[in-house]
């Protein structure tokens, strides 16, 4: 069995640890902090045989060192993880990584950063999309570009629709207002957003979301949508999600 244990690290990240309980191997998902993340692992008696980044961050990558030392683990993630913290094996689309019987596909989705990469769990139903989609939004494009950053959602938009996105952080109440702006005649989107504020007031994490749900309701992952170029502009969907990158920017 998979167990996925999530917690709050630094000022908004999730850590994420994952655990296999056949095998005994535990991956840690990133490693913002990792001080916190041998805590947590400590605290659940699991102990940690691995790391899978999604991308170069510091709020990333940046316990990799740490974690490593502590526990002598594997650390497993792209190329441009290297420009700031150590790793045992690069990863590229389409390869794979396994915690004892469960297999993890890698996904490119660059375009908040050029190596951003996802861990799809197609047996587990999960997948650690870490800055590429949020909940009701998408990572800034820092080093991508719309066609890149587009190309990379419609990866995601092609998992099955239950597919349990966790994402890295808690931004989804600022995503809401946003996404409600950029797409305000859509009643699917109303009811998730009242969700959304009811569980913040009561400190509940947002995260994870539901790819399906997402699909009918984030501004990004909406971008080829007829209504959605209506509105925003843009020829194809990448010059729509280009707009609508660009107008969140600055919202
Ligand atoms: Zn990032």
């Amino acid at each position: 069995m998979l167990e996925i244990h999530q917690f709050p690290c630094l000022s908004d990240n999730y850590g994420y640890l994952v655990h296999d309980t056949a095998s005994g191997e535990t991956t840690c998902i990133d490693t913002p902090d990792a001080a916190e993340y041998l805590k947590q692992a400590e605290a659940k008696g699991w102990k940690i045989t691995q790391i899978w980044n999604t991308h170069w961050h510091p709020d990333h990558a940046g316990g990799n060192e740490a974690i490593k030392a502590a526990t002598g683990c594997a650390i497993s993630g792209p190329a441009e993880v290297t420009k700031i913290a150590p790793l045992d094996r690069e990863l590229t689309a389409d390869d794979t990584v396994a915690l004892g019987d469960h297999v993890a596909k890698v996904i490119d989705v660059s375009g908040h950063t050029n190596g951003h990469i996802a861990f799809f769990m197609p047996d587990d139903g999960v997948a650690f999309v870490g800055d590429s989609v949020f909940a009701l939004g998408c990572g800034r494009m820092f080093e991508g570009e719309p066609q890149q950053f587009w190309g990379s959602l419609s990866r995601i938009k092609t998992l099955p629709p239950e597919t349990m996105l966790y994402c890295a952080h808690e931004y989804t109440a600022s995503n809401a207002k946003f996404a409600s702006h950029a797409d305000p005649d859509n009643a699917a989107l109303a009811a998730y957003v009242a969700e959304i504020a009811a569980k913040r007031a009561n400190d509940e994490p947002t995260v994870p979301a539901q790819l399906g749900r997402e699909l009918a309701t984030n501004p990004f992952l909406r971008a080829d949508d007829p209504a959605m170029q209506q509105r925003w502009g843009g020829a194809t969907p990448a010059e729509t999600f280009a707009a609508l990158r660009s107008a969140k920017d600055n919202f």
